[in-house]
């Protein structure tokens, strides 16, 4: 078969007439036809989508870590991000820093995720900033130092289920509102950063956290199916031992490689190898993706 060489100077006409056509129909608000210019065989058509479409999103907890890392990758990607953190401003005027530098645009915002009254200034904050929101990151979240259930004080768990349940809740809820159709938001997802430990229980060290994360899981499952029709992606990623600051400030810094030893993959995970999973879920890369809970754990 002989193959067909389009001239460099029509695939330019072609590129410039298909970025046209999603100006006007983002304009119009019409479905858009994504004609994948580049390429000889057109991809199918999906109503609503394009494969070009930037994106702003707020990351909560994007100031270190697994959330640092996803807005890393987001920038690069020419993203805007809201980077929220709880309390090391340092981190979060870095990492915003960082962002700006790779090509994202990019705005740190303080707040406890576990305050309704700051979980909604966050979000104004990220919007009014970068413009409406495409995409939520609910990554924050706090663990505990290892205990039984027997040892651990109710004080000790109200603050790991205030953080990482009531926290991710209202981060949703507010996620909701402002990109549900019938409010006329423009749609979007969601991604929930759950844990392995909501599968395995976490006994001996943490099932207060077990529990938290199991939570979330269960948020991505009933809020997928509230969310589908109005245009907005919910879906959970479980990450399994991965390197973070998170095991020394509960002092076990040895704990990733202790873990990441007895996995398949004899590793721990890094923080890119999820991020890599939450753009995925952000993306349009993924849009017939949700009410998935997708374990990101080297086999564990
Ligand atoms: P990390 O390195 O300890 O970073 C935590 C981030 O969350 C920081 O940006 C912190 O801000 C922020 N934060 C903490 N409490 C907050 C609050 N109440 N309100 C707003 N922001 C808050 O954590 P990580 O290891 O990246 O973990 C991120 C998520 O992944 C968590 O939900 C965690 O449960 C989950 N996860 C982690 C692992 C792992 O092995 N690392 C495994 C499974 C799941 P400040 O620095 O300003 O306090």
């Amino acid at each position: 078969m002989q193959a067909i060489v389009w001239p460099i100077s029509f695939l330019g006409k072609q590129l410039d007439d298909s970025l046209a056509l999603q100006k006007s129909s983002e304009g119009a608000n019409l479905p858009f036809v994504d004609l994948d210019a580049a390429s000889i065989a057109p991809r199918r058509v999906v109503p609503g989508l394009s494969s070009v479409m930037s994106k702003t999103i707020l990351v909560t907890g994007g100031s270190r870590g697994i959330g640092r890392a996803a807005c890393m990758l987001a920038a690069e990607r020419h993203w805007s991000v809201g980077v929220n953190y709880l309390k090391d401003r340092a981190a979060a005027e870095s990492a915003v820093a960082v962002a700006e530098r790779v090509g994202g645009k990019a705005v740190a915002i303080a707040g406890d995720v576990s305050r309704e009254s700051d979980v909604i200034a966050m979000f104004d904050a990220a919007t009014s900033a970068l413009g409406p929101l495409d995409g939520v990151v609910i990554n924050a979240g706090v663990a505990a130092t290892a205990s039984r259930l027997v040892d651990m004080s109710a004080e000790r768990m109200r603050h790991v289920f205030e953080v990482n349940v009531l926290g991710a809740y209202l981060c949703a809820r507010e996620a909701a509102r402002r990109m549900c159709r019938s409010r006329d938001g423009n749609g979007g997802s969601i991604v929930l950063i759950s844990s392995v430990a909501a599968r395995i229980g976490a006994p001996d060290v943490y099932v207060d956290y077990a529990g938290s994360k199991a939570a979330v899981d269960a948020l991505a499952l009933g809020l997928s199916k509230e969310l589908g029709r109005e245009g907005v992606r919910v879906n959970s990623i479980r990450p399994g031992v991965i390197e973070t600051e998170i095991h020394a400030a509960y002092g076990d810094p040895d704990r990733p490689y202790k873990i990441g030893a007895s996995t398949p993959l004899g590793r721990p995970g890094t923080v890119n190898e999820i991020a890599e999973a939450i753009i995925w879920l952000l993306s349009d890369a993924s849009s017939y993706v949700t009410g998935a809970i997708i374990d990101v754990t080297g086999g564990r």
